[in-house]
């Protein structure tokens, strides 16, 4: 049994983090502040005498005795992460130095959930770890992703100054059950679109591609990444490979809703990436020959029944 501290372990994919690690029988701690996370989220978890709750922002300097740490403490969506730009900057490498701050004190090892956005709008296809990226560092995405390219060069400078054991991990586009039904990202949006009889709204002309990831393959890739060997920190990218339009993703969930919403075309956001495809072989090389298992359209049916009881719920207290 480890203890682990998971920051952010109360948001879409921190939850299902903090669940996984229970089950395989480590004491978990979650920190998080609630900003886009939600205490239902892991309203399960609570029962387990092996599971703690800690609101308190990772900004703040925390103190504690612990095996490893998740780093995951972040706004994700662009909505969430634009709202105040200079707090998100802050999360991300105030957070980092934190976390990396407690790593050292403790001899923890610890990831970072760093992000394909590290690449920005890119300009080589699919996207290598070694590919430095195309970031605007002026532009309305900076905060978050420069923020996440700054914790990436601490979680280094840790590792090469005071010997941290750390891991860094590149997540691409990852959804499914726990996502904030509000939070502005695209499935959820056009899922809730859907559900609720309103328009989808495709940004652009939605031919602009995206490979989306299903969060339980996310979560195996995280775990193994944690576990792996000290000498391979990655950056690893982690992501399904499988790449789509956004046209192709509101039409399959028109199809499995069965909705009869109209598509209708809005401005696409500024600096908005154009296409995004992980290349996954390292993380095949080094993770144990680690690859997605769940089809996008599987993991679409299974995160819109998710959905649907929301929506549910939504509907029945209205009613009340
Ligand atoms: P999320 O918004 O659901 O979760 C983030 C969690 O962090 C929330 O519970 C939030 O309340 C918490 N948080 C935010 N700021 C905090 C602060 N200052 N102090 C303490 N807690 C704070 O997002 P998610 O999709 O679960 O993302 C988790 C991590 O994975 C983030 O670091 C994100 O950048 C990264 N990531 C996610 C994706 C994706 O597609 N979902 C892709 C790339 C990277
Ligand atoms: N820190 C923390 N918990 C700890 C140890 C450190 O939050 O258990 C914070 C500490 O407050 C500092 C940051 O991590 O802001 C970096 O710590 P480090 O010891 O590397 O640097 P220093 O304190 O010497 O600036
Ligand atoms: N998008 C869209 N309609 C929406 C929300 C997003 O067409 O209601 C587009 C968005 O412009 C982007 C893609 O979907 O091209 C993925 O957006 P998301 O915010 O989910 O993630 P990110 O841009 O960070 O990959």
């Amino acid at each position: 049994m480890k203890r682990i501290l998971v920051t952010g372990g109360a948001g879409f994919i921190g939850s299902h983090l903090c669940k996984r690690l229970l089950e395989q029988g480590n004491e978990v701690i979650c920190l998080d502040n609630y900003f886009t996370g939600n205490k239902q989220n892991i309203i399960d978890l609570l029962e387990n005498p092996f599971f703690e709750l800690v609101r308190q922002d990772v900004t703040t300097p925390y103190f504690i005795e612990v095996d490893q740490i998740y780093n995951l403490a972040c706004p994700a969506s662009p909505v969430h992460y634009q709202y105040n730009p200079v707090k998100t900057l802050k999360t991300s490498v105030l957070g980092a130095l934190n976390m990396l701050g407690l790593a050292k004190r403790v001899k923890a090892r610890i990831l970072q959930a760093s992000t394909s956005e590290v690449y920005g709008d890119p300009q080589v296809h699919p996207q290598p770890e070694n590919y430095w990226g195309h970031v605007n560092p002026i532009g309305p995405r900076s905060c978050y992703d420069e923020g996440k390219r700054c914790a990436e060069t601490l979680f280094f400078d840790y590792y090469k100054q005071n010997q941290v054991e750390i891991k860094i991990i590149r997540i691409f586009n990852t959804y499914g059950p726990n996502m904030n039904p509000n939070d502005g990202r695209v499935v959820s949006n056009f899922i809730m679109q859907a559900l609720e009889g309103r328009d989808i709204t495709i940004y652009g002309d939605g031919m602009q591609t995206r490979s989306f990831q299903y969060v339980d393959d996310l979560v195996e890739g995280m775990v193994r990444m944690m576990n792996s060997p000290a000498a391979f920190t990655g950056p690893v990218n982690l992501g399904n490979p499988t790449e789509i339009t956004m046209i192709e993703l509101a039409e399959a969930v028109l199809e499995f809703t069965g909705s009869a919403s109209k598509l209708i075309f809005k401005p696409l956001p500024q600096d908005d990436p154009k296409q995004r495809r992980p290349d996954i072989a390292l993380a095949k090389k080094h993770l144990d020959n680690w690859q997605p298992e769940v089809n996008w359209k599987d993991g679409l049916k299974r995160t819109i029944a998710y959905f649907e009881n929301i929506v549910a719920a939504k509907v029945a207290k209205e009613a009340t």
